[in-house]
Parts: C-alpha cells; structure tokens; sequence
C-alpha cells in the first residue's frame, strides 16, 4: 500500500462483510497534481475525467485543475456541474446533442471530422475550437492514438482542407489538438513529442493566428507500478517553442492512478487441478483493467478474522465471482498466507478501474464506494 495507510486501512476495516468496494483518495490526486503542475509550470493542465469520474476526485481536479477535459456530452454535463472554471471536448462520434451542449457551454471543443466542425457551425458554437490531428509517429505505451490508422482526429493531409472549412464555418480556430498515446513511461520520447507537436503547429496555421496546442494526455502511471519521471520530462522540455501560444496537457491515468484501490473480500479458497484459486465478493466486472489488458494486477492481504483455515506460502490465482475462466484479477502471486474473510487489496487502480467496468453481467450487486 502507499502513502495514506491509515486512513486507508480505517476505511477498509469499516467495509461490511462481505466486503466489495471502490475506494478513493482525491488528496492523492492533488498531490500528483501539485507535482505535474510545478514540472509544468506555466502551462495549462486539464483533468481528463473518464480516467476516474468518481464525484469526490471530480470536485478536486475541479478545484485544482485549469479545468475539465470531457468525452462525451454526460461527462461535459457532469463537470459542468461540478463547477468546471473551463471545459475541453473531444471525443469521436459526436451527436448534434453533444455539440450543442458543448456550444451551449462555450467548451473548448477538439474537431475530429469535418463533420463535427459542420455541426459546430450549426450548434451556433462560438467558442474555441482545436483540429485534432493525427500527425507523427507512434509514442511508446499502451494505447496508440496516433501514429497509425485510428478513428481520431484528422489526417495530417487532410488539415488544410479542414482548416479551410472551419474558417469558411466562421468558427474561432485556436489551434491544434494532438492527443497521441496513453501510459507512456519514456519521458524523453513525451518530450519530443511535445516539441514535435509545437513544431508541427507552427507551419500548419494557416489563415488563423496560433494560440493553442495542446498535447494531449497519456503521462504513464502503469497499473502495475512504474510511473513517468515527471521530473525528466521538466528537463527535456526545457523552455519548449510555443511563440506564445498556450500549451495544454490533459492527463488522466497519471493523476487518477494512485489514487484509487479496489478492495475485494474472498469468500472461497479452493485447490483445483493443482492450482490454488482465491474466489472474491466482485471481479472483473468491477475492476476490469487486468481483463482488459491481459495482466495479473498486484495485490496485498489485508486479514481478516480468519476463522478458517489459514493457507500459507502459496501462490493463488485471484478470481471473481462471474462464470467465466475471464473472470482473473490476478494469474498467480505468491502470498505469505491468505484465509476466507481476508480483504484483497490492488493500489494504483484508480484510473480505467471502475470506469470500464461492466457490473451489470450476473446482476450481482455494485461495489460500495467510498472516499477517504
Ligand atoms: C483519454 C484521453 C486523455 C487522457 O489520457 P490518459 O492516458 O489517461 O492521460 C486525454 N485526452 C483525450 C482526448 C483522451 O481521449
């Protein structure tokens, strides 16, 4: 476990048994804010809030960042709410809803298609607008947005057309959006992109005066526990060309990360064709990262009154409650000992844990959540 133990020991000691539960520290968050804001100085920084929508860690990027970066129109709606001082919007597939509630809003909104840029025309947007651009090479980590055939955004080629329209639109274009990757841990390789993506910028303006570029999120805070050395990425910036543009980063994963933990009591120990399985309260459909992914998320033991037998030196795969051999949080860890009753703990969960889970399979019920 990491730096709130107490509290966070408190707050598993008080979940009812069986217990099943999301659990969420925002000071963490604003830590790992308070941390990319002084590497960052004098740029912008966006929460990126489909990382981790939980209200509690909503309220404090709200409070803390320079604003909201949404995905859709309910998390625009969501922010909104929350008191968001400035809203971004990006998002493929966009309905005329969604535009108008981001005109409605006078959100920054990041244009993937000429399409969107039409229905911001008929929105009667007024506000910014961002071409999102798929420009470059791909970045290290595990999500390429860039770089490679993928839905977003424009085709490098395809810009001074787009710009062309946009202008023709009468729409406010401010610059260029260049969200390229997610969990990228080689911060050299975020630093080029960054100037590439400055770079890049300059000589596509055309017809518009430049005053926007934004990078995009996708700083690593990898589930399993390496994070990017923001303290690198500071010194590979250096003091990076932006000719007075503003240069805007919009992580997710790097604040949400740490700041979550998935809590699942076990309910079963059993021994199946030599194999130990551990049978949790919850799964995969509460915390489906490790599913998705294709890898054994780490997790201590946190004991429980043990009332039965104590298992002990072994390795147990850690599984859910669903009917199906997918069901796996964990493959197989080593566990100095392990019993019914014991709360598994997995830390650095706290960004596309909960939110790209899929709890409504078998009907069980929901994970609690709560907030320390
Ligand atoms: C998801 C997303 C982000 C955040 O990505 P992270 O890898 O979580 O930092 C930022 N911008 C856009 C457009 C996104 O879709």
């Amino acid at each position: 476990m990491t730096a709130p133990d107490a509290a966070l020991g408190a707050a598993i000691g008080a979940l009812a048994s069986p217990a099943s539960a999301w659990i969420y520290d925002p000071s963490v968050l604003a830590e790992r804010l308070a941390r990319l804001r002084e590497a960052l100085a004098g740029h912008t920084v966006l929460y990126a809030m489909k990382a981790c929508a939980n209200p509690g860690m909503l309220a404090r990027a709200v409070a803390e960042a320079d604003g909201i970066e949404c995905a859709s129109g309910g998390e625009l709606e969501a922010a909104a709410a929350a008191g968001a001082a400035r809203l971004a919007f990006s998002g493929p597939a966009k309905t005329a809803a969604d535009l108008a509630a981001a005109a409605a809003r006078g959100a920054w909104v990041h244009a993937e298609s000429l399409r969107d840029l039409d229905g911001l025309a008929a929105a009667g947007h007024t506000g910014p607008v961002a071409l999102r651009v798929n420009r470059g090479g791909a970045l290290p980590g595990t999500h390429q947005m860039t770089g490679a055939p993928t839905p977003f955004g424009f085709d490098e080629g395809a810009v001074p057309a787009a710009l062309e329209r946009a202008l023709a639109l009468g729409l406010d274009v401010a610059g260029f959006h260049l969200h390229a990757v997610s969990n990228c841990l080689d911060a050299a390789a975020y630093a080029r992109h960054v100037h590439g993506s400055l770079a890049w910028s300059h000589t596509a303006a055309r017809g518009f005066t430049l005053r926007y570029v934004n990078v995009g999120g996708g700083l690593g805070a990898d589930p399993r526990g390496p994070v990017i050395d923001v303290g690198a990425l500071a010194e590979a910036l250096g003091r990076p060309d932006t000719r007075g543009a503003e240069l805007v980063f919009e992580p997710g994963r790097f604040l949400a990360a740490p700041a979550g933990w998935y809590v699942a009591e076990v309910l079963d120990l059993k021994s199946v064709r030599g194999q130990a399985f551990a049978l949790v309260r919850g799964g995969t459909h509460h915390f489906r990262l490790p599913a998705a992914w294709g890898y054994a998320h780490p997790f201590t033991v946190a004991p429980g009154p043990r009332e039965e037998a104590v298992w002990e030196d072994v390795e147990v795969r850690v599984c859910g409650e669903l009917c199906t051999p997918r069901d796996v949080l964990n493959g197989g860890q080593r566990v100095a000992s392990i019993a019914v009753g014991d709360r598994l703990v997995f830390a650095n969960a706290g960004a596309y844990g909960w939110e790209i889970s899929h709890d409504r399979f078998l009907g069980h019920p929901g994970p609690r959540q709560v907030l320390i």
